[in-house]
C-alpha cells in the first residue's frame, strides 16, 4: 500500500443500475498516485455516477472500488475513515449556511480525524490563505461571492488530507469572470502533485492540466488517452461527434 505501483483509485469490472438504466458498464479505472484525470462525456453518461461511487455515495451493484489499495466497505466506521481519503467538490458547494468559512474548514477535522480545535484551526487558516481566502475566515458562506465560496469548499475538502480529490463540474454554477480563479486553484493543486479526478467541460483545464482524459458515453468509458492526442485524433465516433459539438 501507498507505493508507486498500486494505483490510488482501482474500479474493477464496476456495474451499477438505476432501476432498467444500467448508469456504470464494465468500468475499469484506474488512477495513479498524483495524476490527474479529466472524465468528460454528454449528459447522462455516468460521469457523476462514477464520481459518486469512489466514495460510496452511490452504491456500486457488482466490482470492486479500492482506495489506495483498500477496498471500499460496505458501510460503518471503515467507510466513514475510507471516504475520508476521498476528498469531493460539487457544482453546488454544499457549504453549511449558519457556519463561518472557518468553521466549515475545521468541523470535519475535528469531528471525524479528533483534531484539537486549535490544531483544526491552524491547518484551516493555512488551506484558505492556500486557496486564496483567508481573508474571508471569519464571514459567513452568502457574504462570499460563489467562486471564493467553491474555493472554501475546496479547502474543506483539503483539510481532511485526502489521497484523492474528486471534483464533479466544480465551475458549472459559476459566473465566467469566477470560473478561472477555481480552475486556477485546481491547476495549483494539481502542480502540487494532488491525485484527482475532475469531471469538467472547461477543456482548456483538460488540455492544460490532465495527465489523462477519460471519454464516457452510455455509462462506458469509451476511450481514454492524454488531452493531445484525445483532442487532435479521437478514435471512437461517440468521441469525434462530442467534440465536433464542444470545439
Ligand atoms: P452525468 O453526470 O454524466 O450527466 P449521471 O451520472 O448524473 O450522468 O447520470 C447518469 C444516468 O443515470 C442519467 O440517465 C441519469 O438520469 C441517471 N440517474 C442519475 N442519478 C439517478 C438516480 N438517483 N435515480 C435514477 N436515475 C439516476
Ligand atoms: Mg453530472
Amino acid at each position: 500500500m501507498g507505493d508507486t505501483t498500486t494505483p490510488m483509485v482501482r474500479m474493477d469490472g464496476v456495474q451499477k443500475w438505476f432501476g432498467d438504466l444500467h448508469v456504470l458498464q464494465d468500468i475499469e479505472f484506474e488512477v495513479a498516485g498524483g495524476e490527474v484525470v479529466v472524465v468528460i462525456g454528454p449528459s447522462g453518461s455516468g460521469k457523476s455516477t462514477l464520481c459518486r461511487a469512489i466514495n460510496r455515495l452511490e452504491p456500486i451493484n457488482e466490482g470492486t472500488i479500492e482506495i489506495d489499495g483498500v477496498p471500499l466497505p460496505e458501510e460503518g466506521k471503515a467507510l466513514a475513515r475510507l471516504r475520508a481519503e476521498v476528498g469531493m467538490v460539487f457544482q453546488s458547494f454544499n457549504l453549511f449556511s449558519h457556519k463561518t468559512v472557518l468553521e466549515n474548514v475545521t468541523l470535519g477535522p475535528i469531528k471525524v480525524l479528533g483534531k484539537s480545535k486549535s490544531e483544526a484551526e491552524q491547518r484551516a487558516r493555512e488551506l484558505l490563505d492556500r486557496v486564496g481566502v483567508g481573508a474571508q475566515a471569519g464571514k459567513l458562506p452568502s457574504q462570499l461571492s460563489g467562486g471564493q465560496q467553491q474555493r472554501v469548499a475546496i479547502a474543506r475538502a483539503l483539510a481532511m488530507d485526502p489521497k484523492v480529490m474528486l471534483f464533479d463540474e466544480p465551475t458549472s454554477a459559476l459566473d465566467p469572470e469566477m470560473i478561472k480563479e477555481v480552475l486556477d486553484t485546481m491547476v495549483d493543486l494539481a502542480k502540487g502533485g494532488m491525485t484527482m479526478v475532475v469531471v469538467t467541460h472547461e477543456m482548456g483545464f483538460a488540455r492544460t492540466a490532465a495527465d489523462r482524459v477519460v471519454f464516457m458515453a452510455d455509462g462506458r468509458i469509451v476511450e481514454q488517452n492524454t488531452p493531445d492526442e484525445f483532442f487532435t485524433n479521437p478514435q471512437s465516433d461517440r468521441a469525434k461527434d462530442f467534440l465536433g459539438k464542444i470545439l
